[in-house]
């Protein structure tokens, strides 16, 4: 909930705007302005504060505790005119509020956190657990001092300043210590903790082992350990998750780094397992039994064959999904001396690099999505043609390695998209409108395999941008045919053209018309016209939502060829489209709607036909 605060007129005004805009996110606080915050503090996870800084400043210095629970404030001065992060930025959700604050009021966010302000990635921010000094490793980040950077796994992250420094990319084989050099440990009453080398500058150290950072450390933790599980029906949470945390104790490896239990679909809704799963806050994946005789396993057993039809359900379940078997199956150990009701297993997973497919949107700046702006943030590379590189530079972090290429080389950059991938990086292939049009998606996903994790950002595609600008083209059926004919034979295009005109669908053409290419554009219109009137309206956009564009709204017997390029598209109606006060209208046929004024004899699919 966000608590609302405010002591004037004007301040009230502006919080009402606020209040009407977010109805089930906001609670007023009325009342003497000390108490109202006082209570917002306590009860809200976020506060916004019509009110000058000082004022709040003092009103909640008393009741600060530490930045994990405090909630985010934001100040909005009385002009309206900024909303200012005070608290909380990143924990507290302080920064994003003032931007979503700024948003409604039409005021301007002001955010003086120094990693978002200079546009670097904040430690806490990556979107996984991490442990240490991340003030002080943060504050080395900015100040440009040496960072190093300890990856014991590859964990796809955005791009990081170029003085933090990658030290070595896998550990050096005796960085880790085994399982059995932990159990002795662990035996001899010792602690399984390994210690962290000493670290001469700040460091970042990526890990799945217990460590402890050492000064000026930063421990991040990703998702890289499944823990399979099997239970016998009945089995307590306290045993199953006993058995979980003690077994990653033994092992040195930490509970923050755990991405899933896994276990048989019989198991699905096994109390224990569940309970265990919500505990240690992770999803509970489930595999049939079939998928799971099928993995090999160092420690196959009867019982669970007889039971759920799998000869192991703890090793088989964590290695189902791939990875390197850490601890095989354990047993849970019952203070009352009756036979164990638990199993599990722990196996870390092979790094999975992260492919992002962004569409960029026809040209103009608000066009990109803020999902499209927030994945080319998240990248460490960018892989894309250079002109597109050009229109989005400075929106990627310092550091993004840019990877562009020129026209021609899509295959090019299909491969080396999906190859940094399979490094363990994250990477962001982009592409005009919709990357997934006509454009780089398709050789992307042609050349990935399934050790990546792939997401799609879509775009507003050409046809959709020029919709927008000829009026309503495509309220009805409508079909994109790409006119090149370099990867397609013409015969297929054609064929296509003429299922479009015998089916009275709406047809936008991609790349109608080049300097080598010109004879398609009327040959495509020529099927067209075989099956509508010469007067049907044809909508012509060159440069949809960039500076230079342009537009006519024209018919089928009277386009000219001539104005249409390679940076064009041809919207060409179906036989109910009209040109209604200079757009273009494709009805969509309600019989409640007056029929639009024809200009043809064609009815088509106008509420004629139903009237
Ligand atoms: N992925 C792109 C299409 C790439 S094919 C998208 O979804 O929009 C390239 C063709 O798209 C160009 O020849 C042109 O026909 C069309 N196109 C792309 N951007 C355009 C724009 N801003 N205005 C008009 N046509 C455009």
């Amino acid at each position: 909930m966000i608590g609302l605060i405010s002591a004037t007129a004007a301040g009230a005004a502006a919080r009402d705007r606020l209040a009407s805009a977010w109805p089930s996110r906001t609670r007023v606080y009325e009342g003497s302005v000390g108490d109202a915050v006082r209570r917002a503090f306590t009860e809200c996870e976020q506060v916004v504060c019509f009110l000058a800084t000082g004022a709040v400043v003092r009103l909640v210095a008393p009741l600060l505790r530490d930045k994990h629970v405090d909630p985010g404030v934001v100040c909005v001065d009385e002009a309206g005119r900024f909303a200012v992060s005070l608290l909380g930025g990143h924990e507290g959700g302080a920064n994003a509020l003032s931007r979503e604050v700024a948003d409604v009021l039409g005021a301007e966010a002001v955010v003086t956190t120094a990693t978002d302000a200079v546009g670097v990635a904040g430690l806490d921010t990556l979107g996984v657990p991490v442990e240490g000094d991340v003030a002080g490793v943060t504050r080395a980040a900015l100040d440009g001092e040496p960072v190093a950077l300890h990856a014991e796994l590859a964990y796809p992250l955005p791009a990081l300043p170029l003085n933090v420094t990658p030290q070595s990319i896998h550990p050096a084989p005796d960085a880790v210590p085994t399982l059995p050099q932990a159990l002795d440990s662990a035996r001899a009453g010792g602690t399984p903790i390994a210690p962290a080398e000493p670290l001469p500058t700040a460091g970042v150290r990526i890990t799945d082992r217990v460590v402890q950072p050492a000064d000026r450390e930063v421990v991040l933790r990703p998702p890289s350990l499944v823990v399979g599980v099997g239970a016998s029906k009945g089995a307590p949470v306290d045993e199953v998750l006993g058995l979980v945390r003690d077994t990653l104790r033994d092992a040195g490896l930490s509970p923050l780094c755990v991405a899933r239990l896994a276990t048989v679909d019989a198991k699905a809704g096994e109390p224990g397992i569940v309970g265990a799963a919500e505990a240690l806050g992770v999803p509970v994946v489930t595999y049939d039994a079939g998928t799971l005789a099928a993995v090999t396993v160092p420690n196959p057993s009867d019982a669970p064959l007889e039971a759920v039809g799998t000869p192991s359900v703890a090793e088989a379940a964590a290695l189902a999904a791939g990875g390197e078997l850490l601890v095989p199956k354990r047993k849970s150990v019952r203070a009352d001396g009756k036979p164990a009701m638990a199993t599990c297993a722990v196996v870390r997973s092979a790094p999975r690099g992260r492919l992002a497919v962004v569409g960029l949107g026809p040209g103009a700046r608000d066009l990109v999505t803020p999902r499209a702006r927030d994945e080319l943030r998240a990248a460490s590379v960018l892989v894309g043609l250079d002109q597109y590189v050009d229109q989005i530079r400075d929106l990627l972090r310092p550091g993004t390695r840019i990877l562009e290429s020129g026209l021609g080389a899509e295959e090019e950059r299909a491969r080396t998209a999906v190859a940094e991938a399979r490094k363990g990086q994250a990477v962001a292939l982009i592409g005009s409108g919709d990357a997934g049009v006509y454009a780089m998606a398709s050789p992307a996903l042609a050349e990935a395999s399934d050790d990546i994790d792939v997401v799609g950002v879509p775009g507003v595609t050409a046809a959709l941008a020029a919709a927008a600008i000829l009026g309503a083209p495509l309220g009805h059926d409508h079909v994109s045919i790409s006119l090149s004919d370099l990867h397609t034979p013409w015969e297929v295009i054609e064929r296509r053209v003429r299922a479009a005109a015998e089916a009275d669908i709406v047809v936008t053409f991609y790349n109608p018309r080049s300097r080598g290419r010109d004879w398609q554009l009327p040959k495509a219109l020529g099927i067209l016209a075989g099956h509508r009137e010469p007067g049907t309206p044809v909508g012509v956009v060159r440069n949809a939502s960039r500076a230079d564009e342009s537009h006519r709204l024209t018919t089928l017997g009277e386009l000219d060829p001539a104005w249409v390029d390679m940076m064009t598209v041809v919207t060409v109606g179906n036989t109910a489209t009209r040109r209604i006060a200079g757009r273009m209208v494709t009805p969509r046929g309600y019989r409640w709607q007056h029929p639009v004024p024809d200009t043809t004899d064609h009815t088509g699919t106008t509420p004629k036909e139903s009237s």
